[in-house]
């Protein structure tokens, strides 16, 4: 197939594009290289199959594919309130135009949604059913509100224009290809470990997250633009959950070093727990299940990051 991946010089584009390259496919990125990095995709810029467009998504495009996979967006929280009104353009203006590009080119058309359309959840762990509980004037919610429109809009191009819509909302996920400065704990804890810095810890470490490895996230996906049984919302995640400071510690287990850990206030809006409920996608998955462990996953990020700090 011919497969367009917007954002796709970023820490999970980068890797998509690596499996969709391995299947046979082409693949035309298009990114406008504001958190991601063409050294990401430098081992795919000579290959016959792969084509990188510098672009924004808030301005339209026109490409003739098969597939779409709409990631282009900042996820970090440092990056995404950077400048808060362009996260929410390029989550809507991007939502916009990558739909009405399927709509034109009858493409089938993936949203990497996210968890943070459930804010600060009431509800333990997260069911796709659950509304979530969301600030709509906090900083967060240029991400979080943009996210959450981005996903309307992909419901009414499927009920009004009959669009061929996937749409997964997305757990904290990590691995190797995360910038070193992208602010996001699980990056920020290693390369401080590895630096011999002190490992940061906001608020007093009890709030929890569930840290999916990158490789079984991206299958996933794949599973989900394959299957035609379920558009989504599809959750996907690890539901292992931890505290951030079980995750510091482990961090310092695993790299070793003097680094100690600080505490630093907590941000607002930070949610207190975030664990999936991934029932429906390992009903309508065949089978999916996240299978690296954190420990396992964290030693491979490590092993990344070691000689780039
Ligand atoms: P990332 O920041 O590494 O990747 C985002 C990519 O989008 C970057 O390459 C960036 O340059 C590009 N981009 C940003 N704004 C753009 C614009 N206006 N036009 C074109 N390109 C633009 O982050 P990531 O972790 O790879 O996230 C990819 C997608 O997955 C994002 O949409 C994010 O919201 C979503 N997501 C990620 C996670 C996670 O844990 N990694 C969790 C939930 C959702
Ligand atoms: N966090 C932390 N130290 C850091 C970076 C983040 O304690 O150096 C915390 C952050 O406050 C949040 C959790 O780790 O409670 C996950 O943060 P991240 O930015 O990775 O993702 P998100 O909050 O979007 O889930």
């Amino acid at each position: 197939m011919r497969i367009l991946v917007t954002g796709g010089a970023g820490f999970l584009g980068s890797h998509l594009c690596d499996r969709l390259i391995a299947d046979d496919h082409d693949v035309t990125v298009i990114d406008n290289l504001f958190t991601g990095r063409k050294q990401n995709i430098a081992h795919l810029l000579q290959h016959p199959r792969f084509e990188f467009v510098r672009h924004d998504v808030i301005d339209p495009f026109k490409f003739e594919v098969d597939q779409i996979y709409n990631l282009a967006c900042p996820a970090s929280p440092p990056h995404y309130q950077f400048n808060p009104i362009k996260t929410t353009k390029t989550s809507v203006m991007g939502a916009i135009n990558c739909l009405g590009l399927a709509k034109r080119v009858r493409a089938r058309v993936f949203q990497a949604s996210t968890s943070e359309v459930y804010g600060d959840p009431a509800v333990h762990p997260q069911p796709e059913s659950y509304w979530g509980n969301v600030n709509p004037i906090g900083k967060r919610s240029c991400y979080d509100e943009g996210k959450r429109c981005a996903e309307t809009l992909f419901f009414d191009y499927h009920r009004e224009n009959g669009v061929d819509i996937r749409v997964v909302r997305i757990f904290n996920t990590y691995g190797p290809r995360m910038h070193e400065a992208d602010g996001r704990v699980v990056s920020n804890f290693i390369v401080q470990a590895l630096r011999g810095q002190d490992i940061t810890i906001y608020g007093d470490g009890s709030q929890t997250r569930s840290f999916c490895y990158v490789d079984d996230l991206i299958e996933g996906w794949l599973r989900l633009m394959a299957q035609t049984e379920t558009v989504g919302p599809v959750n996907l995640g690890n539901p292992g959950e931890f505290t951030m400071l079980q995750l510091a510690e482990l961090t310092l287990k695993l790299v070793g070093g003097k680094s100690k850990i600080v505490y630093k206030p907590l941000p607002a809006d930070d949610p207190k727990q975030r664990r999936p409920d991934i029932t429906l996608a390992q009903k309508v998955l065949g089978g999916w299940t996240p299978k690296v462990p954190l420990e396992e996953g964290l030693a491979r990020t490590i092993a990344y990051f070691k000689p780039r700090v």
